[in-house]
């Protein structure tokens, strides 16, 4: 999308979520952005998941009925009102969405809902310079989209140091595809998923911010709500809002490098009731998440120990894949069982090509998580060497992406586990490119024999509710014959993809 002249950043005090005003602020700023929503209009929350245990994770509903009217009020020529989402941590989007209250704020407002897993995925090229692939695939609804709104939530991230507008669009593919260099090159990832699509508006819910987590974060009375037409732009300012520099956050900084639009406070027009000065004194003290493995479990029952992944001459840590999830991993056990970390037996985990000790004693679970892991040393009376399993990307064809199903895995973990132990092995491998938050949960569950999440009472009612229903829509659209892949969207439309500005 080309912008006439300096992208714009509007900050607008907001202290409650109060639907009302929130209309009013977006309102305002459509008029100031000179936007009117207009065809299939898609909005983008971030509802990677929900519910009192991940109350602080998602866009709330309120501030969601708050945009949506408010784009009702300035509609020319709307065709269509949706609101469309892929959560995380295999659960379904229904779930989720059910979780956040979004069912009845949508039907309140009269706005249809796309659980992304459940819609055709489309194939879109790709053609830039340095990009992981040549194509990707999105959602149907993404790929049609008109009038493009993304509505994340203002929160801290373990693997991109914060997520804002743009790691955003990692919930505009769903699972199979998302999983995909969900790795070191995770960056690269989201740079490539600008191509797909640009918003035109952003309004991110800054109301009560999420610090430290992106699934179990702290909450940070942060009382803004920010607005603006041009994603690095935006993710700019609130990077600078927490104190940060953009250019030293690589999903920034990279789209930026393409063109994508400015890092600079030159080139930014800032507008609202609330400079920027204002906005940093609110933010003071604001955590993000960019913590090394190893560190975050100091104090704990866990050591973790990591290496670096493949391509070591670009990072020395995976900060995209595996040691990210555990973190997640760990925190979401951590609510559900307040007794997680005393219950927790002594174990390590080891991560890339590690080449030092392993403090293992009798008795002590070893685990190497993800495909590059590698080592080689005494665990106990037992000499072992562990050996790299990791593919090469250009080996795995996003045509040929498996959905990974939680009963599955469930099966797989407790099967590996087992195994381990009736073989004698010192050690567990867990394989996967990354190894997902919730095999990851639910190999801790297994090993310390602790409350399994995805089966609590009040958890299971809702998720076997909703997954059945997500299987069934997809069961009787196959029926149907209709297809869950499509190719070249936009040349069937005629179209050009979209370009960066
Ligand atoms: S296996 Fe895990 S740690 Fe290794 S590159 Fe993949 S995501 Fe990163």
């Amino acid at each position: 999308m080309k912008l006439l002249g300096k992208p714009k950043v509007i900050i607008r005090r907001c202290e409650r979520y109060d639907v009302e005003k929130i209309r009013g602020i977006v309102r305002e700023a459509m008029v100031e952005l000179d936007l009117a929503p207009h065809g299939r209009t898609l909005l983008k929350p971030n509802c990677v998941a929900s519910g009192p245990m991940f109350k602080d994770a998602y866009t709330r509903p309120e501030f969601l009925e708050g945009v949506l009217l408010a784009l009702k009020d300035r509609a020319r020529g709307m065709t269509e009102l949706a609101v469309g989402e892929r959560c995380g941590i295999t659960i379904p989007t229904r779930m989720s969405f059910e979780g956040a209250g979004y069912y009845p704020m949508l039907s309140r407002v009269g706005v249809k809902a796309y659980h992304f897993e459940e819609v055709p995925q489309v194939e879109i090229p790709l053609t830039h310079e340095g990009r992981l692939r040549d194509y990707l695939f999105t959602p149907e609804p993404v790929a049609r989209a008109d009038f493009f709104v993304n509505c994340p939530k203002f929160k801290s991230h373990p693997w991109t140091t914060v997520t804002f507008a743009m790691k955003n669009y990692i919930g505009i593919q769903d699972d199979r595809h998302r999983l995909i260099d969900h790795d070191h090159r995770l960056n690269d990832k989201l740079l490539d998923l600008q191509y797909i699509v640009q918003p035109q508006l952003i309004c991110i819910d800054a109301i009560t911010a999420g610090e430290g987590r992106m699934l179990t974060p702290i909450p940070f009375d942060l009382g803004l709500v920010i607005i603006g037409n041009n994603s690095v732009a935006f993710d700019s300012v609130c990077s600078r809002i927490i104190g940060l520099d953009p250019e030293s956050v690589e999903h920034i900084r990279l789209p930026r490098e393409h063109g994508f639009g400015p890092t600079s406070l030159d080139e930014i027009e800032l507008s609202g009731d609330v400079t920027l000065a204002e906005a940093q004194a609110k933010a003071r003290g604001f955590k993000v998440g960019l913590i090394r493995v190893e560190k975050y479990f100091e104090g704990s029952n866990i050591t973790a120990y990591a290496g670096p992944p493949p391509d070591p001459e670009r990072t020395d840590y995976c900060w995209g894949g595996c040691p990210g999830a555990i973190e997640e991993a760990i925190e979401i056990l951590r609510v559900y069982d307040s007794e997680c970390d005393k219950k927790m037996p002594r174990m390590h985990v080891v991560f890339g090509a590690y080449e030092g000790r392993i403090d293992k004693k009798p008795g002590e679970k070893v685990i190497f998580i993800g495909d590059c892991a590698t080592w080689q040393g005494q665990l106990g009376d037992k000499l072992v060497k562990v050996e790299s399993l990791y593919r090469d990307r250009s080996t795995r064809d996003p045509h040929e992406a498996k959905h990974d199903d939680i009963f599955a895995k469930m099966l797989s973990v407790s099967k590996k586990l087992r195994d381990a132990q009736s073989a004698g092995s010192p050690y567990v491998r867990l394989e996967g490119c990354p190894v997902s938050v919730a095999e990851q949960v639910l190999t801790m569950v297994m090993a310390g024999g602790l409350k399994n999440p995805y089966l609590q009472p009040e958890q299971a009612i809702a998720f076997n509710k909703n997954y059945l229903m997500w299987r069934s829509v997809t069961a009787l659209k196959r029926i149907k014959g209709e297809p869950y892949q499509k190719h070249g969207a936009f040349e069937e439309r005629g179209e050009a993809a979209p370009e960066a500005d």
